[in-house]
């Protein structure tokens, strides 16, 4: 898989302690985004799932895996063997992604859709600059929503979790 960077201990991305996986690639182009050189899909580093699970398990304070980017459902087969390691040592797994909720549930690919399935948390939709917000924990703008995976794909809607926590 492509990536842009790892980060350990990261308390930004999600509640707890977070190992943050940013992958390289992003077809979504948000004026604003905080991360550009993170769109080319050529750019960044090639490394393999097993290496970078062994990056996520080292460390022993770790709570959560946390998918960001780029766009983690551009790489979402890997993305989604990541996701199935984290869950199998007890981590949760929240992931950031430029589509919405509906738009992976409905329209993702076959690979998209079992990568939403796994997740616990997803922070959904795009970058908008006229939304902008630092108040909001875990999104860059108001449009984006927490929501919670597994409660929303029982319910047929999106659930959203108050406040991120
Ligand atoms: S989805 Fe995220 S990484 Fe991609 S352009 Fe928008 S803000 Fe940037």
């Amino acid at each position: 898989m492509r990536i842009f960077g790892l980060v350990q201990d990261s308390i930004v991305d999600g509640p707890g302690f977070r190992f943050s996986c940013f992958v390289q690639g992003c077809p979504h182009n948000c004026p604003g985004c905080h991360n550009p050189e993170s769109h080319d899909p050529a750019g960044g580093r090639e490394m393999t799932v097993e290496e970078v699970a062994a990056e996520l398990l080292k460390n022993p304070m770790t709570d959560g895996l946390t998918l960001s980017g780029g766009e983690p459902f551009a790489q979402a087969a890997d993305c989604l063997r990541l996701a199935q390691t984290a869950h199998a040592h007890g981590l949760n797994v929240w992931s950031y992604s430029g589509w919405t909720f509906e738009h992976l549930r409905d329209h993702g690919s076959g690979e998209q859709k079992a990568l939403l399935q796994e997740l616990d948390v997803l922070v959904d939709g795009p970058f908008l600059l006229a939304e902008r917000t630092l108040r909001l924990p875990w999104r860059g703008s108001g449009n984006q929503r927490v929501i919670d995976v597994q409660a929303s794909l029982r319910a047929g809607e999106a659930v959203t979790i108050p406040d991120g926590c």
